[in-house]
């Protein structure tokens, strides 16, 4: 008897490798043991391209709709590629396309296996690692000047008046740079965070510069404080605790820390600390991925791309070794979180039951390339792609 799944989940199928191993995921692990209805967006880049890329804003509509969507990675178009598949043009990133109707935040989580040691030997837990994706230097404005130019910074109100501050005198060339963000959207990133340290019951950090920004990092500091205290009795009766300090302090502690907590970060610090953490804990294929949408939608997906290096070998006929891991955990974490919306606790018990089975596979000994070469177990097996998936399949039934 398969388990019953009550509401749709929105799939999101992709690119390259990561396509050819979602077939895999849906038909060796998904669809014989679940019945559940997909509502199929096909986000490969010749699909893309075909529909001008309504379809990426299709299938995000779909998931404010529905509230749960699994992604498969896709190609971000950039020159070669448009040659490569013949494109229109240089779509843009089907991920940012998604976060900005959803207006999320992504939080990235690694899986910790017990025979893949982590680079980082401390880290026995998870470190979930959140990034703030609005705004400061990827929204800049920048130039060069020359030798005797005056830069400024330059204010006017909607009533009209100016506030003027010297940026600098330059007596040699230089550069300048103007950047912003607004309050609406670090509020709605506190409360996300917020909401993942609940939900996970995760201590949360938060970290800045403030002591050198006094102003625009302060903001941040402050407006994060006044969400938390806002929330001081959630944080109370989940028994977790919200820690502030500076970035560099945060580098060391994160660095000499077990894991177990969420660290939020402002925007270039996650994109930075993301693939410090990702390389930390051993291996890309290792680390998932889930946007969480203050409307109350989620999207899950691994962390890594589309692995393009794997899928001309596997073009070419030859045999390959990528590891499906994350892609798993993708399809287990939208089905566990299918489960508590429709609170049906035994489809949540059998996303429980996939990632363990997934676990035990690896810790048994049978992994993909990129583990053996970094795993403790001796004489583990190296498995192809679909070996892994046909071994972790195996211990399902
Ligand atoms: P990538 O696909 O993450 O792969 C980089 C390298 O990391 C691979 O060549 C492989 O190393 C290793 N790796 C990553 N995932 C692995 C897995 N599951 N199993 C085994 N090894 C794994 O990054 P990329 O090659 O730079 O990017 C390829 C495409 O992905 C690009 O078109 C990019 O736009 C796209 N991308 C999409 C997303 C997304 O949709 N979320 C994210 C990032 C990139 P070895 O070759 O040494 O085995
Ligand atoms: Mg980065």
């Amino acid at each position: 008897m398969k388990i019953q799944v009550k509401n749709p989940l929105v799939e999101l199928d992709g690119d390259e490798m990561t396509r050819i191993l979602w077939s895999m995921i849906k038909e060796k692990l998904i669809l014989p043991f679940v019945d559940v209805e997909l509502l199929y967006f096909d986000l490969g880049v010749e699909s893309r391209d075909k529909t001008d890329d309504q379809i990426t804003r299709d299938a995000a509509e779909a998931i404010l709709e529905y509230k749960v969507g699994v992604k498969c990675a896709t190609i971000t178009p950039n020159a070669s590629r448009v040659e490569e598949y013949s494109l229109k043009q240089q779509w843009p990133s089907p991920n940012g396309t998604i976060r900005s109707i959803l207006d999320g935040t992504v939080f990235r989580k690694p899986i910790v296996v017990s025979n893949i040691p982590r680079y980082v030997s401390s880290w026995e837990k998870p470190i979930v690692i959140a990034r703030h994706a609005y705004g400061d230097v990827y929204k800049n404005v920048e130039m060069r000047v020359g030798a005797g130019s005056t830069a400024e910074l330059v204010v006017r109100s909607g009533a009209g008046d100016e506030q003027r501050l010297l940026i600098h005198s330059f007596d040699t060339d230089g550069v300048v740079q103007g950047i912003h963000n607004k309050e609406d959207s670090i509020r709605s990133f506190a409360r996300s965070c917020i909401d993942f340290a609940l939900d996970q019951k995760m201590d949360l950090w938060f970290s800045t510069k403030d002591t050198i920004s006094k102003t625009y990092h302060a903001r941040f500091r402050d407006l994060f404080q006044e969400e938390v205290d806002l929330r001081a009795e959630d944080f109370s009766s989940a028994g977790i605790e919200y820690f502030y300090t500076l970035i560099d302090d945060a580098v060391a502690r994160v660095m000499r820390s077990d894991g177990g907590f969420l660290w939020a970060c402002m925007n270039y610090d996650g994109d930075v600390m993301s693939d410090m953490l990702a390389s930390g804990y051993g291996s890309l294929g290792l680390m998932t991925s889930v946007l969480v949408s203050p409307k109350g939608a989620f999207e899950y997906e691994a962390a890594h791309g589309t692995v393009q290096r794997h899928y001309y070998k596997h073009m070419k006929g030859e045999s390959t070794s990528t590891n499906s891991t994350a892609s798993i955990f993708a399809w287990s974490g939208a089905l566990r979180k299918r489960g508590e919306l429709d609170e049906t606790p035994e489809v949540v018990e059998f996303a429980d039951k996939l990632e363990q089975v997934v676990v035990d596979t690896i810790e048994s000994g049978v992994m993909t390339s990129d583990l053996i070469r970094i795993t403790i177990t001796e004489n583990s097996k190296q498995a192809s792609t679909e070996e892994f998936i046909d071994a972790v399949a195996t211990r399902i039934s």
